[in-house]
């Protein structure tokens, strides 16, 4: 297939890391964080860590929107999904991300479960699964799962007499559709069709990161670099994170999510490094450019506005860190339109999701990994999403992980 075939080629993939291996300079270490959870996948999928040298790090970012979703926004759908005659339209990831209530059992016994224990015997499997929209459905609530935005424009249409919400997540790249779905509800006068809006933004979540004490004043998540996401990039364009190359002195490359893609921005990264070079580098130029798609942004700009803070699971409130619907559209705002409150909550205190999504620990750290927690029985929202790192380390790494030396060096 065009533009993906190419882009995984083992031959290629080898010859790459050899010349990375090559150009490393002896006794330092390169710590590159993929924001993106999409690069976290492709990292564990293609085995890209194994194939480089030890001194290639790489630090898994906040990149996934399920994951950064915190406990109380999962609530807050939760309750309008169980309130008289409303539809829930979601994607499917976030129907198990886990809820508040329910969580005690589970927290116990994820901190006593034995990390190396692949197969624990089944009673230590949450008989206390915690609540979520998924079981929020199983008890009756109507909720749908979609692909889009314009399918819950659609059952809106099919169901004039029912209050149907698009519980709206994730970053730059999906919030243009979310923007076409409201301007063609209210071209169409679609009273009962409304947006929970949870879309967040790249930028500030990096300069949160950036920011935090553990990197720039006590040293325990040393950055060395980032690799930018491309798809969020073709919308925004790689302008925004020159800010980062010449303010905080962090050499980004944005790449494509093959194989190749990873390890050329690699190779990139490490020559930026070596030359002591702070630039903002384009390797996915097929699709990304410096200014993005300017109707898009235009697009967003006219129906959402920045809010002044949102909570992110894991970094906290990040100020200008999110976008709601600007008052303009106000009829189409779910929040508004049903009285939500958001009330904070503490993550499952055995879950580590917060400091993976700030780079500080991994999946393997977590007691409660591939043990009490997999991807059927999730504790943490790492473990939900395809981009989650503690799904694409049990995925792709845990037998590698839990394999002794000698298996693994053959
Ligand atoms: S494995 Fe991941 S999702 Fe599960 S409890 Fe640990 S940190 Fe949270």
């Amino acid at each position: 297939m065009k533009f993906v075939d190419e882009f995984r080629d083992g031959e290629v993939a080898r010859a790459l890391a050899r010349t990375i291996a090559t150009e490393l300079q002896p006794g330092r270490e390169y710590r590159i964080m993929e924001f993106c959870g999409g690069h976290t996948h492709a990292i564990s999928r293609y085995g890209i860590a194994e194939l480089l040298p030890a001194a290639i790090r790489f630090i898994h970012g906040p990149g996934c929107p399920v994951c950064v979703l915190p406990i109380g926004r999962i609530d807050n759908a939760i309750d309008l999904a169980t309130r008289r005659g409303v539809i829930l339209c979601t994607y499917g990831d976030t129907l198990r991300v886990p809820a508040s209530k329910g969580m005690g059992q589970s927290t116990e016994r994820a901190q006593h479960a034995n990390p190396n224990d692949l197969h624990p015997p089944e009673g230590a499997r949450g008989e206390a699964t915690p609540m979520s929209l998924l079981k929020a459905k199983a008890q009756g609530a109507d909720i749908r799962m979609v692909y889009s935005s314009a399918d819950a424009l659609k059952i809106a249409r099919d169901n004039p007499q029912r209050e149907v919400v698009f519980f709206a997540i994730g970053f730059e790249t999906t919030t243009p559709p979310t923007a076409v779905a409201i301007q063609a509800a209210a071209r169409e006068g679609l009273t009962n069709f409304s947006v929970f809006c949870n879309h967040v933004l790249t930028p500030a979540a990096i300069q949160n990161i950036l920011d935090a004490p553990q990197v720039r004043r006590l040293g325990t998540v040393p950055l060395d670099a980032f690799i930018g996401p491309s798809h969020v990039s073709t919308i925004i364009g790689s302008q925004p994170y020159e800010f980062f190359a010449e303010e905080y002195q962090k050499p980004v490359v944005i790449a494509g999510f093959e194989p190749l893609d990873v390890l050329q921005a690699t190779l990139m990264l490490v020559r930026q490094v070596n030359e002591g070079r702070c630039e903002v580098e384009n390797e996915f130029s097929r699709a990304v450019t410096r200014e993005g798609n300017r109707k898009a942004q235009k697009l967003v700009a006219e129906v959402f506005e920045l809010r002044p803070s949102f909570e992110w699971r894991g970094l906290g409130e990040v100020p200008y860190g999110a976008l709601r619907i600007h008052r303009r559209y106000q009829d189409f705002d779910a929040e508004r339109r049903f009285g939500l409150e958001y009330h904070a909550v503490p993550d499952n205190k055995a879950c580590e999701c917060g400091a993976i999504l700030r780079g500080v620990t991994t999946p393997k750290d977590c007691k409660a990994f591939g043990t009490v927690c997999t991807p059927q029985t999730p504790i943490g929202s790492c473990m939900v999403s395809n981009e989650g790192a503690c799904a694409a380390y049990y995925s792709y790494g845990r037998y590698r992980d839990a394999a002794k030396p000698e298996e693994r060096a053959a």
